[in-house]
């Protein structure tokens, strides 16, 4: 995992998580890459790494796009039928299905930045989920 510093067209920084370099193009380019302060999508990285990898770079250009409140409700209906609400317990259940100790599934829910830096220095997958794009979670049985 590599947190990138980005930027928007409006000069807004914020970080976010991303897998790897590929993986910020490829979420670029679907437009889950958001500005959270204006929203925009014009987002560029600023680069923090010493010395980033640069592999193949498929050049594609974002076409015929859904506009972004079709995408965004997609995306949510998306995750709400195909992933798992695991609330706080996203750090725990993350791991134990990334060691295979849990049932292999979707997952969202909650972490801490901490837990967030344990699970990519152990390398579990995981990303955020930009504002947008993340499902009203389920009622929490308090
Ligand atoms: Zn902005």
């Amino acid at each position: 995992m590599i947190r990138y510093a980005l930027y928007c067209a409006d000069g807004h920084e914020f970080e976010a998580w991303f897998r790897n370099s590929e993986d910020f193009d490829v979420q670029k380019e679907r437009g889950l890459v958001e500005c959270p302060s204006c929203g925009s999508f014009e987002v560029s990285k600023q680069l923090m790494a010493p010395s980033v990898r640069t592999s193949r770079k498929t050049d594609t250009t974002a076409s015929g796009a859904p506009d972004f409140e079709t995408l965004a409700r997609q995306v949510q209906a998306h995750i709400r039928s195909n992933f798992d609400y695991v609330g706080e317990n996203f750090a725990n259940e993350a791991r134990a299905i990334h060691k295979g100790e849990a049932a292999e599934r979707l997952i969202y829910g909650e972490t801490t930045s901490e837990e967030r830096e344990q699970l990519s220095e152990e390398g579990v997958p995981c990303a955020p989920l930009p504002e947008p794009f993340t499902p009203t979670p389920p009622k929490k049985a308090n």
